[in-house]
């Protein structure tokens, strides 16, 4: 059996972490000068780094909102896409996962 209250914990550490970081992030993206010349290129690929890590820790945080909801709901560890069960191993590995690890490799 999938013991939610400990995953939900987690899941709920991993979103304050995760926000944390995009907020670091979002603060050093600010202090940076605009690359308006040439020279700059470097440090606006670098910021291209930063706001690739935003953008994923943000879609990160959605999909364990939509987890977290699902806990909420009673569906959380059924698959999106057969309705069969996820899995406790793959639940641990991949805590928001929706999908069973047949239909995800299927998508693939
Ligand atoms: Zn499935």
């Amino acid at each position: 059996m999938v013991d939610v209250d400990k995953i939900k914990k987690q899941l709920e550490q991993r979103v304050e972490i995760l926000s944390a970081r995009i907020e670091d992030i979002k603060g050093e993206l600010r202090t940076r000068p605009s690359p308006d010349f040439e020279e700059q290129a470097t440090e606006g690929e670098a910021d291209e780094v930063l706001e690739g890590l935003e953008n994923s820790g943000l879609s990160e945080i959605a999909q364990i909102r939509a987890a977290l909801d699902r806990m909420k709901t009673g569906d959380y560890g059924e698959c999106q896409t057969c309705g069969e069960p996820i899995g406790e191993k793959r639940l641990e590995a991949i805590p928001h996962a929706t999908q069973c690890i047949k239909c995800a490799s299927l998508a693939d």
